[in-house]
Order: structure tokens, then C-alpha cells, then sequence
């Protein structure tokens, strides 16, 4: 899990910023304005449920200088939204 759903800066973060370009999501803010210290990117694949499948990309922001704890920040943003994974 991204640690990102849960940091204050998760609406102005460059690098949550690509993460979302990434994971080919809409993004919470098109001018990210916030240069976050130090994130980690973990990238992990998936492997394809099925063989004519292509194998899927994780990114995953796991340890960051910048964060900042606010629980639930990313929820509360986009309600009713399913969190990413
Ligand atoms: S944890 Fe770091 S990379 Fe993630 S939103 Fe916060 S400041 Fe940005």
C-alpha cells in the first residue's frame, strides 16, 4: 500500500503526482506544486491472471522524508472513491 493515501501532502506531492500517471489514474491535482524529500518508489510486478495476458505494474511510494501523517487525507478527498492499491 502507498503510504501517500495517508500523508497531508498527498494533493500538492510531484511524486504522488507520477505515481498516478503511472497507475494511469486521474490525479487529484494537475499542478502539483510540492517537492517531496527522499521518497521511496517501490515497483513490483504482477503476474497476469491468465498467460495471453501482459504482467501489471505496481508503484508504490514506501518510505518518504516529507511524509506527514493526516489518516484517511486521500478519502477524504475523493469519497465514495475505491482507495488505490
Ligand atoms: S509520503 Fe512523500 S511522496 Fe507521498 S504524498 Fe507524502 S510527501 Fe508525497
Amino acid at each position: 500500500m502507498c503510504i501517500c493515501v495517508d500523508c497531508k501532502w498527498v494533493d500538492r506531492c510531484k511524486a504522488y503526482h507520477s505515481v498516478e500517471k503511472q497507475h494511469g489514474v486521474r490525479h487529484l491535482n494537475l499542478s502539483p506544486d510540492f517537492e517531496p524529500n527522499q521518497p521511496v518508489i517501490h515497483i513490483s510486478l504482477i503476474d497476469p491472471q491468465n498467460e495471453k495476458d501482459l504482467a501489471e505494474i505496481e508503484w508504490d511510494v514506501q518510505d518518504c522524508k516529507s511524509f506527514s501523517l493526516e489518516s484517511g487525507r486521500w478519502m477524504r478527498l475523493r469519497p465514495n472513491q475505491t482507495l488505490p492499491s
